[in-house]
């Protein structure tokens, strides 16, 4: 499949030669190359959202101090009716956001607590940020947030890496499951990030233009390693309940996600970033929709209020080959899965409600 969409690229060069265009009009840059299309099928665009929803991957840094007001604005033409902010950081900075929350617009924002993995390893540290997080969630933390460094940047006091499994995290864990908060987790990055950056590599224009992004088998491991080390600790915690972003890297590949979804009762799984994955293949991802129905939940990452739209047509119409957003997710165009009504309803909210604690269940329909 990958080889395909650049044989199609071979393919109009070569028109373009036989009809004996000049050699700068049959070479372009593949980023410039943005042809118009001229399929003439029915169109629904959406800017909101046809029920109330959940978004629970979100991040806003400065929630402490932040208008609400505005966030609120933008929210509420969305349809978003809560937002879950994973960057609630720790201590005297999370307690900020969740009194500003409190005061401002205490049905709207949900903050998650995030782990500070410095000086692991020293004696006391698992002590010390278990007791932490029962403060921050006494202070209103609705979760845990796992960022992408936890397994590919932090490093313990003798400067070793420290997996996603690593047992010194066990309580922590745990405690989620106590205080029965759910944990939001980020492991690794796509998976091509870990292969050469080449013409056969997908990601190849967010490389290009991200270059801090590539990777390799000892950047800081291989790929399915560090994907695993998180599978491996989500057995060792069944209690705890975990999303798994992004949908765990495996929303092109679904037979593997369903796999994992089958032997992890107690992972859910979120879309953001990863929606270019599903709308491209709208007939296997609806079937995945079907099947796991009460375990996926919606999740968007950056805050970009007009590139939710695509989320909305993907999950709502049955839309064929529209645009997507941003181009180095996705040269191919979207399809819609056209879900139902009751599932959509799982999706944008049922399943978050059930799952994160001290949402207002009074704005969201049956
Ligand atoms: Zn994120």
């Amino acid at each position: 499949m990958r080889r395909h969409a650049f044989l199609i690229w071979a393919g109009i060069i070569i028109t373009g030669c036989a009809q004996g265009q000049s050699a700068e009009n049959t070479h372009m840059d593949f980023e410039k190359y943005d042809p118009v299309s001229t399929l003439k099928v029915p169109e629904h665009p959406l800017s909101r959202a046809k029920y109330p929803f959940i978004d629970v991957h979100n991040h806003q840094w400065n929630m402490g101090s932040q208008d609400l007001a505005g966030l609120v604005k933008d929210m509420d033409a969305l349809h978003m009716q809560v937002m879950v902010n994973l960057s609630g950081s720790n201590g005297s900075r999370l307690k900020e956001m969740a009194d500003n929350i409190k005061e401002h617009a205490p049905k709207r924002f949900i903050v998650f607590a995030n782990i500070d993995f410095d000086g692991i390893g020293k004696p006391g540290w698992t002590e010390k940020a278990v007791q932490q997080l029962q403060e921050d969630v006494q202070h209103g933390a609705g979760g845990l947030k796992i960022f992408k460094t936890l397994g590919l940047s932090v490093k313990d006091n003798t400067g070793k890496r420290v997996t996603i499994d690593d047992p010194r995290l066990d309580a922590i864990w745990d405690k989620c499951a106590a205080l029965k908060i759910p944990v939001l987790i980020h492991a690794a990055d796509p998976e091509p990030f870990w292969e050469p950056m080449d013409e056969h590599n997908e990601r190849w224009l967010e490389l290009v233009s991200h270059p801090g992004r590539q990777r390799g088998p000892k950047n800081p491991a291989p790929w399915e390693q560090i994907i695993e080390e998180q599978h491996r600790m989500f057995k060792k915690h069944p209690q705890t309940t975990f999303i798994n972003a992004h949908f765990g890297w495996y929303a092109n590949d679904l037979d593997k996600l369903s796999a994992l979804m089958e032997v992890i009762p107690n992972m859910y799984v979120e879309f953001g970033a990863v929606i270019a994955e599903l709308g491209r293949q709208p007939i296997r991802a609806r079937e995945f929709f079907e099947k796991y129905q009460d375990r996926i939940l919606f999740g968007k990452d950056s805050w970009v209020p007009s590139e939710y739209a695509t989320y909305f047509r993907v999950l709502e119409t049955a839309d064929e080959y529209f645009p997507y957003h941003k181009k180095y997710h996705a040269f191919w165009r979207m399809y819609g899965m056209h879900l139902p009504d009751e599932i959509l309803k799982k999706i944008y909210y049922k399943n978050a409600l059930k799952i994160i604690p001290g949402i207002d269940k009074g704005a969201f329909p049956d």
